[in-house]
């Protein structure tokens, strides 16, 4: 997704966040409905029949109605989306909408004259009932737009993001493969011993940033000063979230030119059998709490840096079950838990290799002992994951 700064004028943002509040009063009811769903009883309703419940919804209710079917439509399109996500094993399930930090919506079937450009710095999309709004041309829209998102941050800025499926790269024909072991103490190791770092904020923003939280928890509840600083705060963290979709973009760039088959671990599995890593031995103070944060940074980061991947590298991306990776030996393949003597060391109590615990893991994944999808060749999973629209009517 490329992302843009929308300049909406005052009554076109009064639309917009009549968009948003349409959108997520929707999603919030999808997420009810699934919510009363148990093992047992009977399905929760699908997209289609949730399609229909909405058409009757807006017959009755004139508030809704004022909206755009299609924004609405594609927020259940959205909700449908995130489930599969949550089944497949890449995200977690859908949760509430909350306003103010959950903001946007969906505009889709666009035609190619929906977004164009004005002058050298400034392009305009179509909003259904908002119409043309202005954003900041900072680079190439890319061809054949489809969709895209609409979206308000927590600093209060508008954004629109244009969907583009990235283009495969060209494997380089090496036969290399890599193995990436989703570390604690750094972001990504691979197989190779290089390790991987999500960029973070610098430290002078850091410190900022604790301060700002510190005003807050002084500031009393709906206070200017509060306000102010909760507005500081989503830039600071808006500029790290930008950092991070930056870092997965070149990553997954360089991985995929790099390497001809790239395995990864299935995350699905990973939260289930590893959620104890890190316990294992003592390895200081403040190292658990590190790891916890790190682990933070990356939870958003790594279902789309494997997106990513799979995109770029489409059929050269396997899923590995992460069972036993931390503790099996990759010199000899004898699996001990002894072997892991902490966070950072692997020695092995059967042959005495000595390696770096995260590097000896991402060694088992490019070995690939236990592969449980292949992803990105569009067989296994819908490759394509752009919304469409269901019915005519927008
Ligand atoms: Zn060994």
């Amino acid at each position: 997704m490329l992302c843009y700064r929308l300049a909406p004028t005052a009554a076109q943002e009064a639309t917009m966040r009549d968009h948003c509040a349409h959108a997520r009063y929707v999603w919030n009811l999808a997420v009810e409905q699934h919510s009363w769903w148990r093992p047992g009883r009977r399905s929760a309703p699908t997209y289609l029949k949730q399609c229909r419940q909405l058409t009757e919804a807006r017959a009755e209710c004139g508030w809704l109605r004022e909206g755009s079917q299609m924004v609405q439509q594609q927020a259940l399109r959205d909700f449908d989306q995130a489930m599969r996500s949550f089944y497949g094993g890449t995200h977690g399930r859908p949760s509430w909408r909350k306003a103010g930090r959950d903001e946007g919506f969906w505009i889709v079937a666009v035609k190619p004259e929906h977004v164009r450009r004005l002058g050298r710095k400034t392009g305009q999309a179509w909003v259904p009932k908002a119409g043309w709004v202005r954003f900041r041309w900072s680079r190439q829209v890319p061809d054949g737009v489809k969709s895209y998102r609409v979206t308000l941050d927590r600093a209060g800025r508008w954004h629109i993001s244009f969907v583009a499926i990235p283009e495969p790269i060209l494997s380089p024909g090496t036969g290399e493969v890599v193995g990436i072991d989703r570390g604690a103490a750094v972001s990504a190791t691979l197989s190779t011993g290089q390790m991987l770092m999500v960029p973070r904020l610098s430290p002078s923003r850091q410190r900022r940033l604790r301060r700002l939280q510190r005003k807050i928890a002084r500031a009393s509840r709906g206070s200017k000063r509060r306000a102010q600083a909760k507005l500081a705060i989503a830039r600071l963290r808006a500029r790290e979230t930008d950092m991070r979709k930056d870092w997965v973009e070149k990553t997954s760039t360089d991985l995929a030119r790099r390497f001809d088959l790239i395995r990864v671990e299935n995350l699905r599995i990973t939260s289930m059998t590893r959620s104890a890593r890190g316990t294992a031995g003592n390895p200081g103070r403040n190292v658990r709490a590190k790891a916890g944060l790190n682990r933070e940074i990356m939870r958003s980061g790594w279902g789309l840096l494997v997106r990513r991947l799979e995109q770029k590298a489409p059929g050269r991306v396997e899923r590995i079950s992460p069972a036993y990776t931390s503790q099996r030996c990759s010199a000899c393949g004898h699996i001990a838990a002894e072997s892991r003597k902490s966070q950072a060391l692997f020695a092995c109590v059967a042959c005495n290799f000595i390696c770096n615990a995260d590097v000896n893991a991402a060694i088992n994944i490019a070995a690939g002992h236990a592969v449980t999808a292949r992803g990105g060749d569009g067989v296994t999973r819908p490759a394509n994951r752009e919304p469409q629209l269901l019915s005519q009517s927008a």
